[in-house]
């Protein structure tokens, strides 16, 4: 399973290995590759867009031509986990001239809702489809605060949406790459219908 971190900017090697240890609970081997250019994405089975700086981001997926690369990648049905920032990118609005969204996730977002960096937290997070809570790291998060028709709710903190999937797309407001924890990888890359053959597994989904 070949699987790209875009790199352009934001937190790289913790999602790295997140989905090497989510892929080896599999069987499965997982090659990461980072993404700062353009013509990668096409060869890529699954994508992981991190948190950072949702403006940054934006603007270096632009410039390199990356952006209209994962719009394809998720027309074409294959998995994405966006957090953060990354989801940030991918929603609909962000409600922010400097965020040029990708549009992949009918969700609308306020940027650092949460709070400013000082009142990043941690807190024990029910996940639809996970059996434990997940230890979720909130830092300056954004709150999804409209949600298509086609988005499902996977959690909620203070009534607010924190976890949602569209289709191949899920997107967190938290950071699942700084726990130990690896199971939000796993939901995104090897419990979908349609990840399974993309992973490459043909396991249980
Ligand atoms: N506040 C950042 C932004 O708006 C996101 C924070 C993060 O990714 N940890 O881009």
């Amino acid at each position: 399973m070949k699987a790209g971190v875009i790199a352009v900017q934001g937190d790289v090697s913790e999602h790295a290995d997140a989905v090497r240890r989510a892929a080896a609970s599999h069987g499965v081997d997982a090659e990461v590759v980072e993404i700062r250019d353009a013509g990668v994405v096409p060869d890529c089975d699954v994508l992981l867009m991190p948190g950072g700086e949702s403006t940054t981001i934006s603007r270096l997926l632009h410039e390199e031509g990356i952006d209209e690369e994962i719009v394809a990648h998720v027309a074409a049905d294959k998995p994405l986990l966006a957090t953060c920032a990354g989801l940030i990118v991918a929603s609909r609005d962000a409600k922010d001239d400097r965020v040029a969204t990708l549009d992949v996730l009918d969700v609308s977002v306020d940027r650092n809702a949460f709070g400013r960096q000082a009142d990043s937290f941690e807190a024990p997070l029910d996940v639809t489809g996970l059996d434990e809570p997940f230890p979720a790291v909130f830092i300056r998060a954004p709150v999804i605060d409209e949600v298509g028709g086609d988005v499902a709710v996977l959690a909620s903190w203070d009534d607010d949406p924190v976890a949602v999937q569209q289709g191949s797309v899920i997107a967190t407001s938290f950071h699942p790459e700084l726990t130990p924890d690896s199971r939000i990888h796993d939901l995104a890359f090897f419990r979908q219908e349609h990840a399974e053959s993309p992973a490459g597994t043909g396991a249980d989904a």
